[in-house]
């Protein structure tokens, strides 16, 4: 891929944001999944339960998870990030579910390309995207800290920009379904990593990831993509000492090994390994340096602007690692 910020970047990314490129190129990586892993996906599906709450994370082209989530009292279903309507309608028939909405992150095609096939499967479909993206197919759009609450689903849009202008994380309230609080990250937070900040200055990324690292510690993370082994190696080579990141990525690489997903993570234990969260971190700002030929211990007090630039730094790696695995 070109560097991100290059011409030829810009190109290819207005490309596939914009034109009908973008979703042929998508439904490519859909046919390659397809003939890769069959009907059964990238993922073994299998859903989390709770004391009124039913997660299922449903794999999606390559490497995307839609999510459907359940309130198993009045059997009302929310779909999160249609990527692909195929897997998803297959799963509600086999359930024998009406969807109540879709809820979408952001507008590329990879979490959004199912909205029109699912509105055509739903007549009436609610279809919801935050403002400021163009997602497509949307019936509705929410704005920062907009709820909506579907049986006894409640969720808080939070406008997270940085991947995306218009990127919205989703904040399902827990208490009343007997469950912790769950963000649907999309691409904004991964387990041990986030997303390429494609549309944003590094600062409005970074205050991003300040809003979702300030939740309930206990809050579970579902997010846009299978990413666990790709970001714990790299939180390994970027912050060799941290030995909470080692166990993650043992840990990772048994459940990948037989096909199971690493979701969800919990804001608590990204805090203590997604270097992408310890921008403020000394550890961090050391092993940057000794990897570097600047001196980033320079880049304290480690205040907004300072760790952006660390942010900046972290993320300009990662997009030029080059993975064991
Ligand atoms: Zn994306």
């Amino acid at each position: 891929m070109p560097k991100a910020g290059s011409c030829l970047f810009k190109i290819g990314y207005f490309l596939y944001t914009r034109t009908r490129f973008g979703r042929y190129y998508h439904g490519k990586d859909v046919a390659k999944a397809r003939e890769k892993y069959n009907e059964d996906g990238h993922t073994i599906i299998e859903p989390t339960m709770f004391d009124k709450l039913e997660i299922t994370p449903i794999p999606v082209a390559l490497d995307n998870y839609a999510y459907i989530v359940m309130d198993t009292e009045s059997n009302t279903c929310v779909v999160i990030d249609v990527g692909d309507e195929e897997a998803i309608i297959r799963f509600l028939d086999r359930m024998n579910v009406t969807p109540a909405a879709v809820l979408t992150t952001h507008k590329h095609w990879d979490h959004s390309a199912g909205n029109a096939g699912m509105r055509q499967r739903y007549p009436g479909l609610r279809v919801y995207g935050g403002f400021g993206d163009c997602v497509p197919d949307v019936t509705h759009t929410l704005q920062d800290i907009e709820q909506v609450k579907f049986g006894m689903l409640n969720f808080t849009a939070i406008h997270t920009p940085g991947h995306t202008v218009g990127h919205v994380s989703y904040l399902l309230d827990g208490v009343s379904l007997g469950a912790p609080d769950c963000l649907f990250s999309g691409d904004h937070l991964f387990l041990g990593g986030c997303g390429r900040i494609f549309e944003t200055p590094a600062l409005k990324m970074l205050k991003s990831l300040d809003v979702v690292s300030r939740l309930k510690k206990d809050t579970l993370v579902w997010p846009g993509h299978e990413y666990a082994l790709n970001n714990l190696e790299f939180a390994c080579a970027v912050d060799p000492d941290n030995t909470e990141a080692q166990e993650k990525y043992e840990w990772a690489k048994q459940k990948r090994e037989r096909r199971l997903t690493t979701c969800p993570t919990t804001i608590g234990d990204e805090l203590k390994y997604n270097p992408f969260l310890r921008t403020d971190q000394e550890s961090i700002l050391k092993s940057l340096s000794l990897q570097s030929s600047d001196d980033l211990t320079m880049l304290v007090p480690p205040d907004d602007d300072n760790r952006a630039r660390i942010l900046e730094e972290l993320r300009e790696r990662k997009d030029n690692f080059k993975y064991i695995q």
